[in-house]
């Protein structure tokens, strides 16, 4: 393609707006262009990119039998409501009604619509399994659409769901599909792991996140330094730390005034009590039902943890006062005793000693407090309810006195084994051997391609711009010629150009009537992994110059083994990846 008659609007000065490498690079390179708030055009450039992560995510589905199809975006409530998810999905949920006030949706995701044409399509244990999926695009209502493709609203996604007689049989898939996942991001370029993941929005038991290791991640990653245990922090296992060291005095237990003092830093400050020593009482409500949580005032409860627990569709933390008066209490000043609702505390409380604690009395708070003289809980009430952090002990790995470490990833992709969440409430049925008929098994895997590009570009760019993987490049090879006034310049690109294309490379040409320094910048900032400059002095001794985008790398050429050395180094690069492909 020749750039002079090219759309590819790029920028010298940064947006302001772009606050992450990737959306920046992605605007400067010209390749994409906000239209609304997480609603993005995709520019002839930055849609190459995107069809190359698509490629290579519908050849590996193929291979692994996985067959594709296409459902609407637009989406008919009443499906929704079927499975529940009309009233549970909240407000990212973007709702519409039609002329004849009808109620839709635009699909944040396809478990329903993918339900309801296999319940209607298939109905015997010989047809199953049968794993099916769509390239599409997706609209999420996010809170906080930012960081260009990386959460938008509208955005493209590959979603996979299949079907299957047992469990047995739909664990078998979703590991095929984590290998899978392991091939289609290392065949992307990227560097990344799977962790163990909280399910979500979207339910089941079971679940893997793929995560791009990357500073500007949003995603917290734990990973043990022994074994190979990793989560996401927000399903991290804790265990129990060991508690204090030696007796501790059993204080008694006395009723302080904490006038006004309602947060931990408040009330940790007032009594000169570290942050650690306070529980803290947090109210949720799930359905109607009210329960306080104990969590150690230093720590962050976990709500995907407690909704696992509790195995509860809604969580909401009650955070208004005339609620919580109505359950007898007062905002900041909650604690454990005396309390007429269901209590759950996380197992640091069994360490605590001669802790601090709301009265259930306005401005009064308890100090001396301990568990088993002053309150009690039962056993079962115990739980792994906090976020784990850097330097936790791992649970997985006991004797051997591994600890968490601390990472930032992206999330590209997830894995879940569902189980008949959907297909029992949306009656998805086959019949067995035996002519019953049984809840079909499922499983869902989703991939976002558009974030996938962004981390592709946050993992790998320099000062100058993006630094492509050559998988998921938008050009190969860049053809930038001096002095195109000059015969010998302009005949000789043409050449390379034509040679190269015949030999199957996606070259681009940059024929544009501008000074080298621009064109040598555009390269760079477009991240093209091979640039190959033709001017007239290297011509006299019959060479071109090539420079290796990933390394800078400068190489010397003879004109007419130009071709071939950029073939090598294309390839070169594309069996590297092959390899580590195949090692998985
Ligand atoms: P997140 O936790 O980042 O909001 P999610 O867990 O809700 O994402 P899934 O339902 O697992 O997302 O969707 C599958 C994939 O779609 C994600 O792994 C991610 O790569 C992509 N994706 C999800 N939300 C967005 C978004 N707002 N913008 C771009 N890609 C997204
Ligand atoms: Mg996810």
């Amino acid at each position: 393609m020749r750039m002079s008659n090219m759309l590819v609007p790029t920028l010298k000065e940064t947006p302001m707006d772009a606050v992450v490498v990737s959306h920046q690079l992605m605007l400067r390179a010209g390749m994409i262009r906000k239209l609304a708030a997480g609603i993005y055009n995709y520019l002839p450039l930055g849609l190459r990119v995107i069809r190359k992560i698509e490629n290579i995510i519908r050849e590996e589905m193929n291979r692994a039998g996985a067959q594709e199809l296409l459902m609407p975006t637009v989406l008919p409530a009443e499906l929704w409501k079927e499975s529940g998810r009309w009233d549970y999905y909240g407000p990212e949920l973007l709702r519409f009604n039609d002329r004849k006030n009808g109620e839709f949706c635009f699909g944040p995701t396809h478990e329903e619509v993918i339900t309801d044409i296999v319940r209607s399509s298939l109905s015997s244990y010989r047809e199953l399994p049968i794993n099916l999926y769509q390239i599409q695009t997706k609209f999420r209502d996010e809170m906080r659409p930012r960081f260009g493709l990386m959460r938008g609203r509208e955005f493209i996604m590959k979603d996979a769901y299949s079907f299957h007689v047992n469990n047995e049989c739909a664990h078998q898939m979703y590991w095929k599909m984590y290998k899978t996942y392991y091939r289609i991001f290392t065949r992307c370029g990227l560097k990344f792991r799977p962790v163990e993941a909280d399910t979500g929005n979207i339910g089941g038991t079971l679940s893997h996140e793929f995560q791009v290791l990357a500073e500007s991640g949003e995603d917290a990653i734990l990973s043990c330094n022994c074994c190979d245990y990793t989560a996401n922090v927000e399903k991290a296992e804790t265990a129990l730390q060991p508690g204090p060291s030696g007796e501790v005095e059993l204080l008694q237990m006395e009723m302080v005034e904490t006038p006004d003092k309602k947060s931990i830093e408040e009330v940790g400050g007032f009594l000169k009590v570290k942050q650690e020593q306070i529980i803290k009482a947090l109210v949720y409500r799930t359905g109607e039902q009210l329960i306080t949580v104990l969590i150690r005032g230093d720590r962050d409860l976990s709500e995907a943890k407690l909704t696992s627990f509790l195995k509860c569709d809604s969580l909401e933390m009650v955070t208004d006062q005339e609620t919580i008066s109505k359950a007898g209490l007062t905002m900041g000043f909650v604690g454990p005793m005396g309390l007429d609702m269901p209590i759950y505390a996380d197992y640091e409380i069994k360490n605590m000693q001669n802790a601090v604690c709301g009265a259930n009395r306005e401005d009064y708070h308890y100090i001396n407090v301990n568990l088993g003289r002053d309150f009690t809980l039962k056993e079962d009430s115990f739980l792994d309810l906090r976020f784990g952090q850097a330097g936790d002990l791992c649970p997985r790995c006991k004797d051997s006195k591994g600890v968490y470490q601390e990472f930032r990833g992206i999330e590209v992709g997830q894995v879940f084994f569902l189980g008949d969440k959907y297909s029992k409430s949306m009656k998805a049925l086959y019949v067995d051997e035996n002519g019953e008929q049984n809840p079909m098994i499922m499983g869902c895997y989703g991939i976002g391609v558009g974030r996938t590009g962004a981390a592709a570009i946050e993992q790998n760019h320099d000062k100058d711009g993006i630094i492509w993987p050559m998988p998921i490049a938008p050009m190969e090879v860049v053809i930038v010629g001096l002095n195109l006034n000059q015969e010998a310049v302009v005949q000789t690109c043409q050449q390379l150009y034509d040679q190269l294309m015949d030999k199957g490379v996606e070259v681009l040409f940059d024929d544009r009537d501008e000074r080298p320094g621009v064109k040598f910048k555009d390269a760079d900032l477009i991240g093209i992994p091979l640039r190959m400059t033709v001017s007239p002095r290297n011509l006299k001794k019959g060479e071109v110059e090539i420079k290796v985008r990933s390394s800078g790398e400068i190489i010397y050429e003879k004109v007419d083994k130009a071709v071939e050395r950029l073939v090598e180094l294309k390839e070169a690069d594309l069996q590297e990846i092959a390899i580590k492909c195949n090692k998985e």
